[in-house]
């Protein structure tokens, strides 16, 4: 996948940052985190919350993996995977995709069905959700691949 070069150039700062602490101050063998549960032995350097990338020690805390996930995730960013459990995003919700989601009332086999059916193109998307179960949209969804990507 092509990225944006100035996404570029953003990623390539931010392990810039990573490598300079983790040469200066040496890879984190703790955690910072005063409640850590202590099970994960991987730590990285973790950028607080309310700083900015930059390579200064101060910013950022020494956090095991485990820690570090919690840290970062936000409501903003937990709103989003909720969300994303109604879509197929690719991989950024690995649970999210097609049959593994709960809220699916489609199984594989039945995607790849409704998508024949449409392309003969004597029925409409209502009258398909109508045969399974679902709205209009989902079968929009469906058929323009919106959902169900991974099948083809
Ligand atoms: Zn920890």
């Amino acid at each position: 996948m092509k990225q944006k070069p100035k996404e570029l150039e953003w990623a390539s700062y931010k392990s810039h940052c990573h490598y300079y602490l983790n040469s200066k101050f040496g890879k984190p063998k703790t955690c910072d985190n005063p409640d850590c549960n202590g099970k994960c032995k991987t730590y990285d350097w973790c950028k607080k919350t309310d700083s900015e990338y930059t390579c200064n020690r101060d910013d950022y805390l020494r956090m095991c993996r485990s820690c570090h996930r919690k840290y970062d995730m936000t409501d903003e960013k937990l709103e989003q995977a909720k969300k994303n459990l109604y879509w197929v995003t690719g991989k950024k919700v690995k649970y999210a995709v097609g049959e593994r989601c709960p809220k699916t009332k489609l199984n594989a086999k039945q995607v790849v069905e409704i998508r024949k059916e449409y392309k003969l193109g004597n029925i409409f998307q209502k009258d398909l959700g109508a045969r399974y179960g679902i709205s209009q949209r989902a079968v929009c969804s469906v058929v323009n691949r919106l959902s169900w990507r991974h099948i083809k």
